[in-house]
């Protein structure tokens, strides 16, 4: 059984309000690294893809995505609107018009979000960027597949991880965005990109439960 598009559309909402509730959170993990804007900017984010999923009420998985995607990246400036953006809009490539999303779906999504933002930002793992979070969240999805998980278990299972993956951001030096303009000053501190990768999988694991 896989998640239908009233599903993913009720995921991404849920995604939204997780966002708002730790929009402040990551604003101060930004502010600290970076320029004060990333909590605002996917909230912003957010609410825009919550009132165009209303407008538009897509009728695929797929077509959800696809919606995030745009706006994410027409609505959120910075480095993570187009890379967030980018992964959405793999992901709903990966889907294509398919009705449902099955675990095998899920992680073929995951895996190409990931492959998305590093397509788009060329940051490899331990760059303390959002991909420090992803890259095993999307190991940990596989696994837990190939274990017999369902789709909320994998999901747990990738959400988990990328908690692990975020905290490994503190003790790095940044290589990759605004972060990496204070060398060895940004050790210490929580990549913002990194905590709402791993709030966002929450969202999600938390929706298909
Ligand atoms: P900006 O840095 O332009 O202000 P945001 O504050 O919204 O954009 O997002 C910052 C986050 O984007 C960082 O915490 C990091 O996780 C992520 N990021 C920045 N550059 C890259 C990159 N090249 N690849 C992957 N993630 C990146
Ligand atoms: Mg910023």
């Amino acid at each position: 059984m896989g998640c239908t598009a009233e599903q993913v559309t009720r995921a991404v909402i849920e995604a939204a309000g997780v966002v708002a509730e730790h929009r402040s959170e990551l604003i101060e993990l930004d502010r600290a690294i970076g320029d004060a804007d990333h909590g605002e900017n996917l909230n912003r984010g957010f609410v825009a893809i919550v009132e165009a999923l209303a407008q538009a009420s897509p009728q695929t998985p797929g077509a959800v995505l696809k919606i995030a995607a745009t706006t994410l990246i027409s609505k959120v400036g910075g480095a993570a609107g187009p890379l967030y953006g980018t992964a959405f809009l793999r992901a709903a490539t990966k889907l294509g018009d398919r009705s449902e999303v099955d675990v095998e779906a899920l992680v073929e999504v995951l895996r190409a979000a990931l492959e998305g933002v590093q397509a788009r930002g060329k940051a490899v793992e331990g760059d303390a960027t959002m991909v420090d979070a992803l890259l095993p969240a999307v190991a940990a999805a596989e696994v837990a597949a190939k274990g017999g998980a369902d789709v909320a278990g994998v999901l747990a299972a990738a959400a988990e991880a990328a908690d692990k993956g975020a905290e490994s951001t503190v003790d790095l030096v940044a290589r990759k965005g605004r972060a990496s303009y204070l060398g060895e000053r940004a050790i210490g501190h929580l990549d913002p990109g990194a905590r709402s990768t791993a709030l966002l999988l929450h969202a999600f694991a938390e929706a298909a439960q």
